[in-house]
């Protein structure tokens, strides 16, 4: 099996004025083509940087990351913004979609700024999929936050991601609509066949994925398999 994640000796210093905080210290790991993991832990604990820094967002001060085939650590932000157009797709807490645009162009907007052929026929689709068919020229607030999610669960995965990060996509969502959006974050996943890697806070979504690395104080608590 090959990886499309490894990640070497990493580590992470946040500096503010004369201060300095490691949050990330020695984090190795790595995730499999295909493979649904979690990453668990306390808040604080580095979850978000150590997403961050995987999908090539943000830089690490030492280690190694490979992502896709690719070390990113030489990448300038432009390799590193083109290496995520085409490999990556993301999931966020707060959902962020742009207030202005509704959850069609939501969708399409990324797509036709990739250069994508059809962005409308596969944000279309993708939207039909996650049961918002009728509610594709509605805004951001004329949705709920279930709904918004589900306009998210679309736009991550119009550009067919390799891989995809989703940083506590339960959060803001009350339990009844978070098991709806998990359905369709796994089952969405399951047909495109993307590397799904999740942050979350519950223990009941983390079961869902194959592996559970638990982070706390940024370090490496445990690496569990799951079943
Ligand atoms: P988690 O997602 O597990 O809650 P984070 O990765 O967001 O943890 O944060 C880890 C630590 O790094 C926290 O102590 C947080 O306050 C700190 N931190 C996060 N981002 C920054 C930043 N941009 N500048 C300074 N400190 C930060
Ligand atoms: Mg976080």
């Amino acid at each position: 099996m090959t990886n499309i994640l490894n990640v070497e000796n990493l580590e992470k210093t946040y500096k503010s004025g004369e201060k300095e905080l490691k949050v990330l210290d020695n984090i190795s790991f790595n995730i499999q083509v295909g493979e649904t993991f979690a990453i668990v832990g306390p808040s604080g604990s580095g979850k978000t940087t150590l997403l961050g820094l995987c999908a090539g967002l943000d830089q690490s001060d030492t280690g190694e990351i490979e992502l896709c085939g690719t070390k990113i650590n030489t990448l300038n932000e432009d390799e590193r913004a083109l290496l995520r157009n085409k490999n990556v797709g993301f999931i966020f807490q707060d959902f962020q979609l742009l207030s202005t645009l509704t959850a069609l162009e939501n969708v399409t907007v990324p797509l036709e700024l990739q250069g994508a052929k059809n962005p409308d026929i596969i944000a279309k689709d993708l939207l039909g999929k996650v049961g918002l068919a009728d509610r594709i020229d509605h805004y951001p607030s004329q949705l709920s936050g279930g709904e918004q999610q589900r306009v998210a669960l679309a736009r991550a995965f119009s550009n067919n991601p390799s891989i995809l990060f989703a940083d506590e996509p339960t959060g803001n969502l009350d339990a009844e609509t978070s098991e709806k959006v998990v359905q369709l974050l796994f089952d969405l996943n399951k047909e495109a066949g993307t590397t799904l890697v999740i942050v979350t806070h519950d223990m009941d979504l983390a079961k869902m994925t194959q592996r559970i690395l638990r982070l706390q104080r940024g370090k490496i608590m445990q690496e569990q398999t799951v079943g």
